[in-house]
């Protein structure tokens, strides 16, 4: 048996669903029961089965899925995959800037620790982070920890969006896509549309054909007459897109890896599944404060 049968026999013999980020390296994608991004995997995680989900991802989405199916056991493969954004947004950072602004909403990104949901109002995704601007109580948002996020909905709504903390990135998109990146590639493909994500500095934003979370890019190139895409995100989504549309173009930036994200290896999957080792706990107190800016959000949703 290889061991992709003996993670398949595993899935069956203790009832476990694996999820994989679109990040993931591809042959995580292709043993995977569900792909998606995480506002997708959220809804997956509240409607599976199984008593056991396997997250193929970074610590907060397994967090998030462990928040949202407190009963059920949520694994990690690789216990030291962590988003180095999420780690950018400490409960400290949040507490002293409620202390300035009082009367503020506070709308975290998923892409944050389970301590940090805890203190916020409600969460939001880069598939609908202008979506759940609106809909906050207040018209100032401490708004974190994504800067370039904050900057792409910034422009959607006439709210006061106040960064937290003052300095919130993800490396990959906002070190690793350059403008010089994206221009190189619209040179050699000029009739490629641009399809960024939102966590790219605002000057890629702007030379972008779209601005869209990671299953928007997957739902735009499926609905457009267009052929050719350059895809400004992880190079991990272009597995998936060539997979799901073999009659499209996709062209990725080549150094765009997210190191976390290539931390999970079959090896790990199955090792994880047969012992059950590396499982995701949280203290009840955070677990509790943190579900419900997680359902607010996913309530906003199932409304549309
Ligand atoms: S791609 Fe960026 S935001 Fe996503 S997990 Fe990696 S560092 Fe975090």
């Amino acid at each position: 048996m290889d061991i992709i049968d003996k993670i398949n026999a595993l899935k069956e013999e203790k009832d476990i669903a694996i999820l994989a980020h679109n990040y993931q390296p591809p042959e995580v994608q292709d043993i995977a029961d569900y792909l998606g991004d995480s506002l997708d995997l959220c809804y997956r995680a509240q409607d599976l089965e199984e008593g056991t989900i396997l997250f193929a991802g970074v610590k907060f989405m397994a967090e998030s899925a462990l928040i949202l199916n407190p009963e059920k056991t949520v694994l990690l493969p690789e216990p030291n995959a962590y988003c180095p954004m999420a780690a950018m947004l400490t409960p400290d950072i949040i507490t002293k800037k409620k202390e300035q602004y009082p009367d503020a909403s506070v709308v975290l990104y998923g892409n944050t620790t389970a301590a940090s949901k805890a203190l916020s109002d409600i969460i939001c995704t880069s598939a609908n982070a202008a979506q759940i601007v609106e809909a906050a109580d207040s018209d100032t948002i401490l708004f974190g920890p994504d800067k370039n996020l904050l900057h792409w909905t910034q422009q959607q709504t006439d709210k006061t969006l106040i960064p937290i903390p003052d300095e919130g990135y993800c490396y990959v998109h906002n070190l690793l896509i350059r403008p010089e990146d994206v221009l190189h590639l619209k040179s050699r493909h000029p009739d490629a549309k641009l399809l960024v994500h939102p966590e790219c500095i605002p000057q890629v934003q702007s030379i972008a054909d779209n601005v869209l979370s990671t299953n928007g890019m997957l739902k735009i190139a499926s609905i457009s007459s267009e052929k050719e895409f350059i895809i400004g995100t992880e190079k991990g989504l272009c597995y998936r897109l060539r997979n799901e549309l073999p009659n499209k173009i996709f062209y990725e930036v080549e150094h765009a890896i997210c190191a976390d994200m290539k931390k999970v290896t079959l090896e790990k999957i199955y090792h994880t599944m047969k012992t059950g080792d590396n499982k995701i706990v949280l203290p009840e107190k955070i677990l509790d404060a943190a579900r419900e800016p997680l359902e607010r959000m996913l309530a906003i949703g199932r409304k549309n």
